[in-house]
């Protein structure tokens, strides 16, 4: 029986986020409970013998802290020192770890699998597309395959392609190589939506190319745009079966980069866009409701603070009714709405403790609507604020709904997110975007890069390129 370890670290970091990641906001699941994975599933119907380590996971947020990294790495290897001889290792990875002093996470994470297994199991991970990968890391992973779809609908499927990818090498003695290319181009998620033109058609190679002779998985990442790092790109990687297949998978990767190379810019927004101000008039323009506004700029699900207050600021100043605000992290704030209790007016600052960088606290007078586990509804003229003790995603009507509110009972929903996740599309009459401040801002040229590769796109734009590779 096939013997195959798995586990991971999996976490996207924001280095514009000067709130470091801890232990305290992974949640790590660990031997036995690591069964009840949908991965580990597949790999037991496929009739293998899994040896769980750990899989941890956060949210987005700013870089790991090196002790909790170093614990988390630790536990792992310890896991596969254990179990001694494996015939592959399965990981679950983001591709956009950063961790303070090391750098690329992803890269130390799986150099020291590969010096705990040794040099012939086969190590096969998958990724987010939105990872930056170094080609560190190809060093030591075999099969690396990326999700396919933003927003990310096949996370699962993805999973279990490098599951299913790692057991068909073994079975059929294949020795697996990667390749990859990276086109000098950084563009923020937001504006490769896959279900969206040029993405779609630049998506839809990829079924192709994996059914080509030889050629076992490829992959198209677009980057974390907000991780300052050597390796933040797009990165085109094709795996082959084996050595004899290598140029091949080259050949298949510098066309793939070529075309998106040729097409940056063409990526475009699927939504309208505009200042604060301007997204806000657009919504009150708008008669059907409910309007959903994305505060791009402080968007949690891609590491920034998730508490500026800005959106609120403006939505106050222009006297806009019918308006919820989802989620502004400040547990002083709630502390201080519990202490006063339902019903109480009270005159508080909230927000911009986090991100103090981009933004700054806002003082707004209102009503305590209600208290919940989660946090606090604060009422100002007509603006409903949901404050939250804790840092959390909003992207499914869970979020509201843990706080009593229906999202469609308002005009206008402004949500920390980027693009909108499939449960917020499914009930906005429309999506705009705001291109706001944060550590998620979407202009990227307002940010300040310090180790990024240059020249890239569009933080420089007049220069030529072309895929390392020759002509066939
Ligand atoms: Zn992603």
């Amino acid at each position: 029986m096939l013997r195959i370890a798995l586990g991971g670290i999996s976490h996207e970091s924001n280095t514009f986020n000067p709130i470091h990641t801890g232990l305290e906001d992974f949640e790590i699941i660990r031997g036995e409970n690591l069964l009840k994975l949908k991965v580990s599933k597949f790999l037991l119907d496929a009739g293998v013998d899994i040896i769980p380590t750990i899989y941890a996971r956060a949210l987005p947020s700013g870089m790991i802290k090196y002790d909790a990294y170093i614990r988390m790495r630790d536990e792992l290897i310890g896991g596969l020192r254990e179990a001694r001889k494996v015939d592959g290792v399965c990981l679950i990875l983001h591709g956009a770890m950063e961790i303070e002093k090391i750098g690329d996470g992803e890269s130390d994470l799986v150099e020291a699998v590969r010096e705990a297994v040794g040099e012939d199991p086969i190590i096969s991970a998958s990724l987010d597309l939105h990872g930056n990968i170094s080609p560190r890391l190809l060093e030591n992973a075999d099969i690396l395959t990326a999700y396919r779809t933003a927003p990310h609908i096949d996370i699962e499927e993805t999973r279990i392609r490098a599951a299913r990818l790692l057991i068909e090498s073994l079975r059929n003695k294949l020795k697996p190589r990667s390749v990859m290319v990276k086109p000098p181009v950084l563009l923020p998620g937001e504006l490769v939506v896959t279900d969206v033109e040029p993405a779609l058609s630049l998506y839809s190679q990829l079924r192709k190319i994996d059914g080509m002779e030889g050629i076992l998985s490829s992959s198209i990442l677009v980057g974390m745009a907000w991780a300052d790092s050597p390796d933040a790109s797009a990165s085109i990687i094709v795996t082959a079966s084996n050595d004899r297949y290598e140029d091949k998978a080259l050949y298949e990767a510098c066309r793939l980069a070529e075309d998106y190379w040729r097409l940056r810019e063409e990526f475009h927004y699927e939504v309208d866009v505009g200042s604060i101000e301007e997204t806000i008039e657009m919504a009150e323009s708008l008669s059907e409701t409910p309007i959903f506004i994305s505060d791009s700029g402080d968007n949690v699900t891609a590491g920034a603070a998730g508490d500026l207050a800005i959106f609120v600021e403006h939505l106050l100043s222009r006297r806009v009714k019918g308006a919820v605000v989802g989620g502004i992290i400040d547990p002083i704030a709630v502390k201080y709405c519990r202490d006063a209790g339902v019903g109480s007016n009270v005159r508080i600052e909230i927000g911009g403790r986090l991100d103090n960088v981009n933004g700054y606290p806002v003082e707004v007078r209102g009503k305590v609507m209600k208290l919940t586990e989660r946090g606090a509804i604060l009422r100002s003229n007509g603006v409903d604020i949901l404050l939250t003790s804790r840092r959390m995603a909003w992207m499914s009507l869970e979020s509201f709904e843990a706080f009593g509110v229906n999202p469609r009972d308002y005009r206008i929903v402004v949500v920390k997110l980027g693009y909108l996740t499939p449960d917020f599309r499914r009930i906005a009459a429309k999506s705009i975007m705001a291109l706001s401040p944060g550590f998620t801002n979407q202009i990227l040229n307002q940010l300040e890069y310090r180790k990024v590769k240059r020249p890239l796109y569009p933080l420089d734009k007049e220069f030529l390129w072309k895929p390392p590779c020759r002509e066939s």
